[in-house]
């Protein structure tokens, strides 16, 4: 029997917005999570309506990278607001958020804000057509670029749109490959090389299982890329900021033509960036590409990236979240096994994936799908009755907030859990 997540509140709330908000949702990617409502956050734990506390493992989908509220981000973003948001040119803090961040960054020479990962990825892509006059486009199956007509497929079958009302016809510009095969994408821009603008992919498959790239895979990409003068981008919208500072560049030494930041970039506050070479991305500043947008480089998502940066770059929290990850995700192991269940826990200690299975690694798609991830996926609901916010997809984010304390209720909570599975 399903079990009853939501409290008397929560389900109060949710009859009012179901009868003013489609779905009583406002992003279709919260379809599947539990009808609960939250009241307030903090660091590690969210508060549902109710009054139930969650220790947080979804973290907004992964921009609470410092936890939530994070005191001093608001407080600057309040400070900066409190002297005007948009004026319709430039401002201070948009030049000290780009320093800031192409500084992170190390390789990056030229920054544009925007809003969402979604819009970044789009104005990278017609970037790259514009610079190699070619449109199409090469990308990997299980990687998530966003919800527009030419990137969003099917999470079933490849190619497939994966909305009513999609030009489908968009998905054409695009070839989609098995990611970590690098012998497959040399194929391919063998036939295809002279049409490719770009190869786009997440440089580690968080979205799809939480997958690592293999040993050398971005390396034999980057090389060619460079022999048919394909622009490479990294979509680093959850990597970047996560899984290092300098997110997956920094971690695997790779470096590529453009890549995409969002989430973890600003704190919490809703603000993405694509940034890269100077004579690419120099062909926004030239007018010849437009990339556009009311609310970019705000000063809400300015100050929040300045604040963000700075604390990241004073007091580097990387090494605390990596020991947390490692320690979290052996102690679910653990716990699991302690209970009689197996569980594949594996990935990146700042953003690993969990399912049912034998401990094995997970190199790609195909294995991934050896494991039991509907079964998994069936059991979240008891996490979440037990005060674990977790995704039905197995994706686990851990964040600068979580310390010891989190660590011990987190596997009490776990075991409680699968005790009541049983
Ligand atoms: N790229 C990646 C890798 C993502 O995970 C996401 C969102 O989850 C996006 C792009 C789209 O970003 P947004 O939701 O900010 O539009």
């Amino acid at each position: 029997m399903a079990l009853d997540l939501a409290g008397a509140e929560s389900k109060r709330l949710r009859e009012r917005a179901l009868s003013v908000i489609p779905g009583a949702v406002n992003s279709n990617i919260r379809l599947s999570a539990p009808p609960v409502f939250f009241g307030r956050a903090s660091g590690a734990t969210l508060w549902d309506v109710d009054g139930r506390d969650y220790i947080d493992y979804v973290l907004g989908q992964g921009p609470h990278f410092l936890g939530h509220a994070c005191e001093r981000v608001n407080a600057a973003v309040a400070e900066a607001c409190a002297q005007g948001m948009l004026f319709g040119a430039s401002q201070a803090l948009e030049v000290e958020a780009a320093e800031l961040v192409l500084q992170a960054l190390g390789w990056a020479e030229r920054l544009r804000l925007g809003l969402t990962g979604t819009e970044c990825v789009q104005a990278a892509l017609r970037l790259s057509r514009a610079v190699t006059g070619r449109r199409k486009f090469v990308r990997f199956d299980g990687h998530y670029h966003g919800w527009l007509d030419n990137v969003l497929i099917s999470p079933d079958e490849r190619a497939r749109q994966a909305s009513d009302g999609q030009v489908g016809e968009y998905l054409n510009d695009s070839f989609i490959l098995d990611w970590n095969d690098a012998d497959a994408l040399a194929e391919l821009l063998r036939e295809h090389g002279d049409s490719i603008c770009a190869v786009i992919m997440e440089p580690v498959m968080v979205n799809t299982g939480g997958i690592e790239p293999r040993p050398g895979y971005l390396r034999r990409v980057r090389e060619l890329c460079d022999q048919y003068g394909v622009v490479l981008i990294f979509d680093e919208v959850i990597t970047g900021f996560r899984v290092a500072r300098g997110g997956a560049v920094e971690r695997y030494g790779v470096v590529p033509d453009l890549a995409i930041y969002g989430k973890a970039i600003g704190g919490g506050w809703p603000v993405a960036a694509v940034a890269g070479r100077a004579d690419l991305m120099d062909e926004f500043g030239s007018g010849r590409v437009n990339h556009s947008g009311t609310f970019n480089g705000s000063v809400m998502a300015a100050a929040a990236v300045v604040a963000t940066q700075r604390l990241l770059a004073e007091n580097s929290p990387y090494d605390r979240v990596a020991d947390y990850g490692n320690a979290l995700m052996k102690g679910l192991a653990a716990v699991a096994a302690d209970h009689g269940v197996a569980l594949n826990v594996h990935g990146l200690p700042a953003a690993f994936h969990v399912s049912l299975g034998p401990q094995m690694p997970v190199p790609d798609l195909r294995t991934l799908n050896e494991l039991d991830l509907a079964g998994y996926a069936a059991l979240t609901d008891r996490f979440v009755a037990q005060g674990l916010w977790v995704m039905r997809r197995g994706i686990w984010f851990v964040s600068a907030a979580h310390g010891d304390a989190e660590l011990d209720r987190t596997l009490d909570r776990f075991g409680a859990a699968l005790g009541g599975a049983s």
